[in-house]
C-alpha cells in the first residue's frame, strides 16, 4: 500500500479467493481493477461486477473528481456480510444483484438499477476514505454524501428526474426521532437518519444552488481541498457555503442538529401577482434560498421565518406546486387557502 488507511477500515479476508484484474481508463490514467472472489463465484463475477464498476466509476469521477487512491487499484472482495467500505478493498456482500440484496430501498424502482453494494461503499471511497471526519459524531459527512451519490449515480446514467424520485422516496426511511450529529468526544455516532435524511439535505441545498456546473465543482473542490484528510462537520459545512455563494449554516444547523422538517408555506395575492410566503416550525434563521426552474421559466426566492412576498408573472406561479417543491426540498410545502 502507498497510502495510509484509517484504522476501521482495515479488515483481513480469508477464503479460497481467486483474482481477476482488468483495467480503467480514468481521469488520472490507468487504474488497476482487481476483484478477489471465490472460486465458484469467478464467472457471474466477471459478468455483474466489472461493468457495474467501470460505470460507478465513470459516474464518481464525473461528479467527485479522480479516484483518491490510483496507486493502491480499486478492489472489490467477496464477502460474508453485506458491504463495507475497506479503503481500496471494499467488501461486497450483495449476491450479484441489483437493488440491496434485490431489493428497492427507495421503493420507487429506481433502486433496481443499479447494484447498491458497489455504488454506495465505492462512493465512501471519496466520502469517508479520502475525507474522513475526526469524530464519529459528524459521521452524516461519510453516510449523507454516499447515499446521495446513489441519486447523482442515476442522474449520471439516467435523469435527473430519476435521482431526484429515488432520493424523495428514500424520506420514507428517515425518523427524525434524534439529531443527525452526535455527541462529541465519547464515541458516539447520531441518528442513522445521517443516510436518507442527510442526502435529502444535499439534494435540498443543490437545488436552492439551482446550478449543476457550480454544485458539481464543490464536490469536486471538496474532494480535492480535503484530498487524504481528517475534517470536522464545520469545515465541509464552511467550504460548501463559502463556495456555492451562500452562506448555509443555518440550513445545516436545521437539519443536522434538530429533528424538525421545516414547513414552507405560501400563498397568491388576489390579484395573482404576488407570491407570500414563509417558513415555520424550524429555527430561528433558517433561510434555505428556492429555487424553482422549469426549464424556460425560473424564479428564486429567499424565504425566511418571517411573512416576506415577491412579484410574480403567472407562469412564475405555474411553479408552485406543492408536490414538484417537495420532490427537490426536504420540505413540508403547504399552499394556504386565504378566504375571500
Ligand atoms: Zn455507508
Amino acid at each position: 500500500m502507498t497510502n495510509p488507511i484509517n484504522s476501521y477500515n482495515i479488515i483481513p479476508y480469508i477464503g479460497k479467493y481467486v483474482n481477476y484484474s482488468d483495467v480503467y481508463e480514468g481521469e488520472k490514467g490507468q487504474l488497476d481493477i482487481e476483484l478477489w472472489v471465490l472460486d465458484y463465484n469467478i464467472e457471474r463475477a466477471k459478468d455483474h461486477l466489472i461493468p457495474e464498476i467501470k460505470r460507478m466509476l465513470k459516474a464518481f469521477e464525473h461528479w467527485f473528481g479522480p479516484y483518491p487512491f490510483y496507486e493502491d487499484s480499486y478492489k472489490l472482495i467477496d464477502a460474508p456480510y453485506a458491504g463495507m467500505e475497506h479503503q481500496s478493498a471494499v467488501a461486497y456482500g450483495n449476491k450479484y444483484r441489483f437493488g440491496f440484496w434485490g431489493m428497492d430501498r427507495s421503493s420507487t424502482g429506481h433502486g433496481m438499477k443499479f447494484d447498491y453494494m458497489i455504488v454506495h461503499e465505492s462512493a465512501h471511497e471519496w466520502f469517508g476514505n479520502n475525507i474522513t471526519t475526526n469524530d464519529i459524531a459528524d459521521m452524516w459527512v461519510h453516510e449523507s454524501f454516499a447515499d446521495y451519490s446513489e441519486a447523482l449515480f442515476l442522474e449520471y446514467w439516467y435523469d435527473k428526474d430519476a435521482a431526484n424520485e429515488y432520493n424523495k422516496g428514500m424520506r420514507e426511511l428517515i425518523t427524525n426521532k434524534i439529531p443527525v450529529v452526535g455527541n462529541y468526544g465519547v464515541n458516539n455516532e447520531g441518528s442513522p437518519d445521517m443516510y436518507p435524511k442527510g442526502s435529502n439535505m444535499l439534494n435540498s441545498i443543490r437545488h436552492s444552488i439551482n446550478d449543476d456546473e457550480k454544485f458539481r465543482a464543490v464536490l469536486r473542490g471538496l474532494n480535492k481541498t480535503f484530498y487524504h484528510k481528517i475534517v470536522d462537520t464545520k469545515e465541509i459545512e464552511n467550504y460548501i457555503s463559502d463556495n456555492s455563494g451562500f452562506n448555509y449554516s443555518k440550513v445545516f444547523d436545521q437539519y443536522l442538529r434538530t429533528i424538525q422538517i421545516p414547513d414552507f408555506e405560501y400563498y397568491f395575492s388576489e390579484d395573482a401577482k404576488k407570491v407570500f410566503y414563509r417558513y415555520s416550525n424550524c429555527i430561528e434563521g433558517f433561510d434555505l434560498p428556492i429555487a424553482l426552474d422549469s426549464g424556460g421559466t425560473k424564479i428564486k426566492i429567499y424565504p425566511i421565518t418571517k411573512w416576506n412576498s415577491s412579484e410574480i408573472t403567472s407562469a412564475q406561479s405555474a411553479l408552485f406546486n406543492e408536490s414538484s417543491i417537495e420532490k427537490m426540498y426536504y420540505l413540508n410545502v403547504k399552499e394556504i387557502v386565504t378566504e375571500n
